[in-house]
């Protein structure tokens, strides 16, 4: 998570991770903990040759997503891995290895797995899969193809009578209906902490185009 960034927040202090916020009680006022949701945002296939975009978010209080970093190193301690990436994974086998691990950018420090069996890489990919599941309260992904997209919504005369802003760009557009679909969650669970949101960015534009369409979404309580 080293590229990631805190870019958003607002509406309460943070303190300790943990959010300060003033409830009325009675006559006297006094201060309530609440954890904010803090939704970790992930996208795929934003440079120019893939044919696909996905987004996927992830949502959990900040004590939660503490319990999911222990239980995610402690995976990583015992099969032998400092970072996970799962295109590298994939992508790097004992009877195929990758072409970086071939041309020695990549060594089996940076992918352990190129040596690991079969049953190994499943039981490793099951463990930290069931860490997501365990620690993470609401997810929700997208993908489409960016032909579809530009068919049927960035050129589609239903664009001009949509009552929401709609993302210019493909990756905008995957992100907002992810924002869609958790605020709708949110507002069947009438959770009202503020929302904080951290992006693995790829690109400067996506850091200043993602902002401003999840806040006119009105997704940043
Ligand atoms: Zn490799």
């Amino acid at each position: 998570m080293g590229r990631n960034r805190v870019w958003y927040h607002r509406a309460s202090r943070d303190v300790n991770g943990a959010t300060l916020r003033i409830a009325k009680e009675s006559a006297t006022c006094r201060f309530v903990m609440i954890d904010a949701h803090t939704v970790y945002v992930d996208d795929s296939g934003t440079d120019g040759k893939s044919r696909i975009v996905a987004a996927a978010f992830c949502v959990s209080p900040v004590n939660k997503w503490q319990q999911f970093e222990r239980k995610w190193n402690a995976i990583a301690r015992h099969a032998g891995f400092k970072h996970f990436h799962m295109t590298e994974f994939a992508a790097c086998r004992r009877d195929k290895p990758c072409k970086q691990c071939v041309c020695g950018k990549t060594s089996l420090v940076d992918h352990p797995w190129r040596n690991w069996s079969t049953e190994k890489r499943k039981n490793v990919l099951n463990r930290l899969a069931g860490a997501v599941i365990e620690f993470v309260e609401y997810g929700v992904a997208i993908a489409h193809t960016k032909q579809d997209y530009e068919d049927h919504v960035k050129n589609s005369p239903a664009r001009l009578v949509a009552k929401d802003p709609i993302g210019d760009e493909h990756f905008t557009y995957a992100v907002q209906k992810c924002g869609g679909e958790l605020a709708k969650w949110r507002a069947e669970k009438n959770i009202e902490p503020p929302l904080k949101f951290i992006f693995d960015l790829a690109t400067d534009k996506q850091s200043v185009v993602l902002p401003s369409n999840l806040d006119s979404q009105g997704l940043v309580f």
